[in-house]
């Protein structure tokens, strides 16, 4: 099975379009992030230009734009350089001069022949009593048509492309577009009065009001719901071939489990009770677990973690933990070790530091099973990480792994129960999309007796009074990280260097100011880390390396510079490194003034909640999908029709419709089955079409 050859145009290089020459490919592939003529067709008008205003040109209304049928009188050469070069034009009821600066009298009188007739567009100047237009557009010269049309969608455009050679380009790429065998259900289709996909296509590129630029037009939400369709197709057959594939069988209630409960110092919050039986479940069922645990900073997935783990050792197996970063590893490492070891647990931490003779122990221990635990980075997914027996694999994933290397570390074992963890409580709309082939836990509620975090604003300009208050804050002894957006000084964001603000802040309070950022090596990063730790530095100043799992729970104030960058999400999630311990803590949002609106509105939903749920679904409708999470390395599908903020209730629809697919027809084997795959070597979903293809 291959690529339907219905689908061959759409699949063709720009370099086949007229007006995509060698010189604008690139800039074309700039644009549309793609090099085929589909990732141009996808690329949608963001707003329409109107010429059916065509008065009389006596009526005609000064800075409207208006079209107008006129005949061509008397060409009026440039008398100097830069004087206009006119042509005078009539019709009837007055006339209008057309103004160009640089032409040649040759090509104008070719192009505007005295007595002919034109359709001309732009807006219209009165000057001195006279009407004039400078520069027209021209929409026809008698019967030939010219180079716009009355309504002109408008594209988001890139240096070296005017929406006339990007319009000209879709216009060509219309004419490749080909039938395509309809996957819709018929029925659903008729309700929703959607047209067929190449009629979409084209409707999408042809508005003729503003309404057809809207995102609910039906055009817009057929072709966006295909889009999600595909996504969720994909997920559901992903989900049917885990089911089908064996797992093993756990035991849940076996001694270490038992052991590590009663070690704990503290009780489960009832979250963690209802996540810790679903995974139960899914772990003693023989099919395999795949099921993202759900829960804010500090909500306690670590313990759920550790005990999931348990499972797997009492039933003889090993169990990985990996972590995004190196920091984070390494604190997974320290704290399960210090919970696991005095119950006779064998636990070893492999990050890409270990290197040589260390790292050859290590991967022999992993690989005779002499380690039952191991935590790391990516640094696991090596061919060269053998396990003895991998049972559990746990992905502390904090958006930076994505579906591909799920897979591969649970393809480390046979059957390999997966676990992934998420800190950044995402919107229900992007789980689906994302985690769609996952099973989900929420931990959505805090250990008991932390405070709430008092969130307050402050103007850069009132860092003084702000830093008095951090010094007698850390007189007494509090902790402070200072977040800073860049590392380096950089002319084009102005953002306040962590290197800089760390000399300020040295030059107020000495030695016990620390300095992380990414750049340094782990090692030094890890030594600050401990000394701010322990309490031998006060304050962290940090880049947002120390976004990601780091748990003090002695810190107590959370400054934020240049809050106003920052996404809701990232707000949220660098908050959530204080407010851990039982002493009340706070949170500085430093910004600059002017704020824009929705920077205005991100501060605000902050200072009111500290709900990440909420604070998710806001980030989603105020930033747009796009950019919620850096999607790139999200796992978050890129979508090209489909807004995530204003197409939810599609996205539920493809759900819905894709289960029910694949429950009947889960080969795609009938009519609509086959139309179905069309769909999926449109959208290019590998994984589905590979396993379509291999079972
Ligand atoms: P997360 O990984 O979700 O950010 P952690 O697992 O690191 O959260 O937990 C944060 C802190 O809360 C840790 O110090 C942990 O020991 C503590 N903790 C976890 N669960 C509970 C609980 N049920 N009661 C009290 N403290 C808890
Ligand atoms: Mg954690």
């Amino acid at each position: 099975m291959s690529r339907p050859f219905v689908l061959d145009p759409l699949f063709r290089n720009l370099k086949v379009l007229s007006g995509v020459g060698p010189k604008t490919l690139k800039s074309f592939e700039r644009l549309i992030q793609g090099e085929k003529l589909f990732d141009l067709l996808a690329h949608k008008p963001i707003d329409l230009l109107d010429r059916t205003y065509a008065p009389d040109i006596k009526d005609a209304e000064s800075g409207k734009l208006a079209t107008l049928d006129v005949k061509v009188i008397k060409h009026t050469p440039a008398a100097r350089r830069n004087l206009p070069y006119r042509v005078k034009c009539s019709d009837g009821t007055g006339s209008v001069d057309l103004i160009f600066f640089r032409a040649y009298q040759d090509y104008m009188l070719k192009h505007y022949p005295i007595g002919a007739t034109l359709k001309v567009s732009g807006k219209i100047d009165i000057y001195r009593d006279q009407p004039q237009i400078v520069h027209p557009d021209l929409l026809s010269v008698g019967d030939d048509k010219g180079e716009v049309s009355l309504i002109e969608p408008i594209y988001p455009l890139t240096q070296g492309i005017t929406n006339k050679t990007l319009q000209k380009a879709i216009q060509s790429a219309l004419g490749f577009c080909p039938k395509l065998p309809e996957w819709c259900d018929a029925d659903y289709k008729k309700q929703q009065k959607w047209s067929d996909w190449h009629k979409a296509i084209e409707k999408l590129h042809t508005p003729d009001k503003q309404e057809d630029i809207d995102p609910h037009a039906p055009a817009r939400e057929r072709l966006a719901y295909d889009e999600c369709l595909a996504n969720q197709l994909t997920i559901s057959l992903m989900r049917h071939r885990q089911k089908k594939k064996k797992g093993t069988a756990f035991t849940t209630n076996g001694s270490y489990r038992q052991e590590c409960m009663k070690a704990l110092p503290f009780s489960l919050t009832n979250a963690q009770m209802r996540a810790l039986q679903d995974i139960d479940y899914d772990m003693s069922a023989p099919s395999r677990m795949m099921r993202l645990l759900q829960g804010d900073v500090g909500s306690g997935k670590t313990i759920v973690a550790a005990l999931a783990m348990m499972n797997a050792l009492d039933t003889n197996h090993q169990a990985a933990l990996m972590a995004p970063t190196e920091i984070l590893a390494r604190q997974h490492f320290e704290g399960l070790k210090a919970l696991l070891e005095p119950l006779g647990v064998r636990i070893v931490c492999l990050t890409g530091r270990n290197k040589g003779k260390e790292r050859d122990t290590l991967s022999q221990q992993i690989q005779n099973g002499a380690a039952q635990i191991v935590i790391g980075t990516h640094a696991l997914f090596q061919d060269s990480v053998q396990f003895q027996k991998l049972g559990l694999a746990i992905v502390d994933e904090q958006h930076r792994f994505g579906v591909e290397q799920r897979l591969k570390l649970s393809n480390k074992g046979n059957g390999v129960d997966v676990l992934v963890m998420t800190a950044t409580p995402i919107p229900r709309t992007l789980t689906l999309t994302a985690y769609g082939d996952l099973e989900t836990s929420k931990l959505d509620e805090k250990p008991p007796g932390r405070k709430p975090i008092d969130t307050r604003l402050f103007n850069i300009e009132k860092l003084h009074d702000m830093i008095e208050g951090i010094k007698r804050q850390t007189a007494k002894g509090a902790r402070v990280y200072w977040v800073c957006p860049l590392v380096e000084e950089s002319a084009m964001l102005d953002a306040t260097a962590a290197e800089e603000r760390h000399q300020v802040l040295e030059s107020i309070f000495g030695d016990k100011v620390g300095l992380i950022h990414g750049k340094m090596k782990p090692a030094e990063k890890d030594a600050i880390m401990t000394r701010f730790a322990q309490g031998d530095l006060s304050i962290l100043v940090a880049t947002t390396v120390i976004e990601v799992g780091v748990n003090v729970p002695e810190a107590t104030i959370m400054v934020i510079e240049s809050a106003e960058r920052f996404g809701l999400a990232q707000l949220h999630q660098l908050r959530g490194r204080v407010g851990r311990g039982a002493d009340i803590s706070y949170c500085f949002l430093l910004y600059k003034q002017p704020l824009s609106a929705t920077a205005k509105e991100r501060l605000s939903i902050m200072r009111e909640t500290e709900d990440g749920f909420l604070i998710s679904e806001k980030d989603l409708s105020l930033r747009g999908a796009g950019d919620i999470l850096g999607t790139k390395q999200s796992g978050i599908p890129e979508f090209k029709f489909t807004d995530l903020a204003v197409h939810a209730d599609i996205l539920a629809t493809a759900q819905q419709d894709a289960k029910l697919i694949i429950q009947k027809d889960p080969e795609l084997k009938g009519k609509r089955g086959e139309a179905l795959r069309t769909l999926l070597y449109l959208y290019e979903c590998d994984q589905a079409i590979n396993y379509l293809q291999n079972g």
